[in-house]
């Protein structure tokens, strides 16, 4: 396998774990009870991190 082939199999390993951490992060920021913090130009859950900007 030359260099070139193993890094893009590297990289879609990872993205695949990506892909399944962010599911995970979803499933909980969907039942996440929301507790926001409130910064200048959006507002961001302390609890699971789920963030909204705000649309002036
Ligand atoms: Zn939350």
């Amino acid at each position: 396998m030359t260099e070139v082939e193993e890094l893009v199999k590297e990289m879609n390993t990872y993205k695949e774990q990506l892909d399944q951490l962010e599911a995970r992060l979803q499933a909980i920021q969907r039942s996440c009870d929301h507790q926001f913090s409130e910064e200048e130009s959006y507002r961001i859950c302390i609890k699971c991190h789920y963030m909204e900007s705000y649309h002036y």
